[in-house]
């Protein structure tokens, strides 16, 4: 009885399946089947998203992990993120903060991908990149000037600000300044070169000047650095502008001059750069050793 109606089943099969697969409605429908669509994708799923590692600080190196997913035979592409917005060039599995990258948050976003799959780009958690050091001492400073002003001293203002929070400056000792409107501990004045010597004989017209609580910047040096400094290849005003304010106010930290280390090596912050360098590069920096100053020692 069976065998008699089997066949029987398969020919109806065959008779109802003509007619549906022969509209243009049925092959819309089921876009599987229809041989002028492409193959669906298949997900990639995550099993445990990329993590970064290191220290979260400036001067150390971050490094990411790629995270785990439910197929293997992938291929990832790496894009570092401050802030959430890609970093321009960042795109290696380490990465080293960068000077704007101090106070604010850095992630790592990883493109996962296999043919036949749909690509996916997870993130790790972030983090806050921190300074070198951490605070361990805040001073409180104020601006002033001397004398016949032929530059802008809002851009001053901005400046030494922005050159004492720099990651590479004092700041890497630990030393925080923020500016008060009057008072502090530490006046910061921009001087008319033939003020100069008003603060002392010991100071000139040509140089800038630190003088008890006065760390004074020579206004034309301020505004054309120094003729060494010009003459060296690579150097930028506002790399000259680093240098004088971070080696004066070096001085106030309690610092006597340096002398270049060796031929070749980057020159203390603490040497007088501008009269000769014996041999040792330009550097607007505190080296590592300077960083712990007698001041606050
Ligand atoms: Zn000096």
């Amino acid at each position: 009885m069976l065998s008699r109606i089997l066949p029987l089943v398969l020919a109806l099969g065959l008779l109802s399946a003509a007619p549906a697969g022969a509209t243009a409605d049925a092959s819309a429908a089921e876009p599987t089947v229809a041989p002028t669509s492409a193959p669906a994708l298949q997900p990639i799923v995550v099993r445990e998203r990329p993590r970064m590692k290191g220290t979260a600080r400036f001067g150390k190196t971050l490094t990411r992990t790629v995270g785990r997913y439910s197929v293997g035979g992938l291929t990832f592409r790496t894009q570092w993120l401050r802030d959430g917005k890609p970093i321009t060039g960042a795109t290696r599995w380490k990465y080293k903060p960068r000077v704007r990258d101090v106070g604010h948050t850095i992630r790592v976003r990883v493109t996962v991908s296999r043919a036949g799959h749909r690509s996916i780009a997870p993130r790790s958690s972030w983090r806050r990149i921190k300074h070198v050091r951490d605070t361990r001492r805040t001073v409180k400073y104020s601006i002033a000037t001397k004398g016949r002003m032929t530059t802008s001293v809002a851009t001053f203002r901005r400046q030494v600000q922005q050159i004492l929070d720099d990651p590479r400056g004092w700041r890497a000792g630990g030393i925080r300044f923020t500016r008060v409107k009057s008072g502090g501990s530490m006046t910061i004045v921009l001087a008319q070169a033939s003020q100069v010597p008003s603060y002392s004989s010991a100071c000139s017209s040509t140089w800038s000047c630190r003088v008890g609580r006065h760390v004074i910047i020579n206004q034309e040096r301020w505004k054309h650095a120094s003729p060494a400094w010009n003459r060296a290849k690579g150097t930028t005003l506002l790399g000259y502008r680093h240098m004088v304010v971070n080696h004066e106010v070096g001085h106030w930290l309690g610092w006597h001059h340096a002398s270049c280390g060796g031929k070749g090596q980057k020159a203390p912050v603490m040497m007088q750069q501008s009269k000769g360098r014996n041999g040792c590069t330009f550097n607007p920096w505190p080296k590592p050793s300077e960083r712990n100053v007698p001041r606050y020692r």
